[in-house]
């Protein structure tokens, strides 16, 4: 048995005399150290776990034991406990439960893998089908564990995937009868107390790669009106991209209906809420929101506001006088045929219908009064300085703000109107 006292290095080794080669085979040498360590203490788990040796002390298991004494979380002990029977023979009660990965004991027994190169190979054995022969998930095993040799962790895990994905195919093959297992997708959601809807999911492969294909070009950075840079970061933007797919699909003309209904947002606000006065504004009669995100969302044609009067009447829903009939939005899409905020390009499917005079100070909804703009736009248009108005051509232009452009010059989109053509 080596004797763990005799090591190569030790803490207040004079570093600072060493040279850079030095240095870096230390670090190889200490890494090596830590990773026979961990084997052994493996071999310890598994010798501790047949001899019941948990029980002796009044603990329930191992990793009860492990969590106490070295003074880990449980995951971590779980985790470690599950390495060690995974990769030693051991005594389970009574029955005598071989190696289940005993290439992958042999390769950390060398130091040559870490704890996660294990774990990568211990998830992808866990998914091979029980019909497949002992003797070819051994070989299956051993793959992975002289891949891991060289390897990150994350190439074990992609290979992984692909061993799982060639013995299914296999499987499939040979047993054409069987239809495979509908595709494992799953979301879940919940509100937070700053009203926010968090969730957390899994997709299936195909749908997972039709995400990245629909959100990736939405998610791009969008320069400003003069090509500043777009500040945002990169989870951000996939934010906005997620919530401009989930608006875009709203539009979709074939949406399927719940009572008869296309599902559209209902921003019920009251005259004096309007003002800041009283209670807010609500969203889908439940979700309570600022006014200005209100004026924001009853802007845009396909979302349904009711006014209510200071008692609580009804004084208007929007329904039958505002929603832009579909030959109005049409004529808006052949007019702007995208977003008409100088310099974007989200082409009018992209597209809300902005009232150039607020709807809830007595702006109609004709198409004189209409412009279209993307998400980011229509937002921009409500809270800043930015304006829009329809010039003497009957074409839709947006007004900088002095601070932006002292002159404040109107500009134009020429993404769909190249200058030359008007
Ligand atoms: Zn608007
Ligand atoms: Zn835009």
């Amino acid at each position: 048995m080596p004797d763990p006292t005799r090591l190569p290095f030790s803490p207040g080794t004079a570093w600072h005399r060493a040279d850079r080669t030095a240095l870096v085979t230390a670090l190889c040498e200490t890494e090596t150290m830590i990773r026979r360590a961990q084997a052994a203490q493996s071999e310890i788990l598994a010798e501790m776990q047949s001899r019941g040796v948990p029980q002796t002390f009044g603990y329930a298991d191992v990793e009860a034991v492990v969590k106490d004494v070295i003074r880990c979380d449980r995951p971590e002990a779980r985790a470690r406990v599950r390495r060690a029977l995974a990769c030693h023979e051991h005594t389970e009660g009574t029955r005598r439960m071989p190696a289940a990965a005993p290439a992958t004991a042999a390769t950390s027994a060398e130091g040559a893998i870490s704890a996660r190169h294990i774990d990568s190979i211990l998830r992808t054995l866990a998914e091979i089908p029980g019909t497949v022969p002992e003797e070819e998930r051994l070989g299956y095993e051993k793959i992975l564990a002289d891949l891991a040799r060289e390897s990150p962790p994350a190439a074990v895990d992609r290979a992984g995937r692909h061993l799982l994905a060639r013995i299914e195919q296999d499987h499939l093959a040979r047993d054409p009868a069987e239809p495979p297992p509908p595709p494992a997708r799953e979301l879940n959601w919940a509100w937070n107390r700053d009203r926010q809807l968090c969730f957390a999911g899994r997709l299936d492969a195909v749908s997972g790669a039709l995400f990245e294909k629909l959100l990736s070009p939405l998610a791009n950075p969008r320069p400003g009106p003069d090509g500043q840079r777009d500040t945002r970061p990169i989870d951000q933007r996939h934010g906005d991209a997620f919530a401009e797919l989930l608006d875009h699909t709203q539009r979709a003309a074939d949406l399927p209906t719940e009572a008869g209904e296309k599902p559209a947002l209902l921003v019920t606000m009251s005259i004096d809420g309007l003002h800041g006065r009283r209670e807010p504004p609500l969203l889908n009669e439940d979700i309570p929101i600022p006014v200005g995100e209100a004026r924001l969302l009853a802007c845009d044609a396909r979302v349904i506001p009711a006014v209510l009067g200071s008692s609580g009447e009804l004084l208007d829903l929007g329904r039958e006088t505002r929603l832009a009939t579909t030959a109005q939005r049409r004529a808006l899409g052949l007019r702007d045929r995208g977003c008409v905020f100088p310099g974007c390009t989200r082409p009018s499917n992209w597209c809300q219908a902005h009232h150039i005079v607020d709807w809830i100070n007595g702006g109609p909804s004709d198409l004189d009064n209409l412009v279209l703009l993307c998400g980011m736009h229509h937002r921009l248009m409500h809270t800043s300085e930015w304006t829009s108005r329809m010039a003497d051509d009957g074409k839709p232009e947006c007004i900088p703000p002095p601070w932006f452009d002292p002159k404040q010059t109107p500009r134009r989109n020429h993404t769909f109107h190249p200058p030359d053509t008007g």
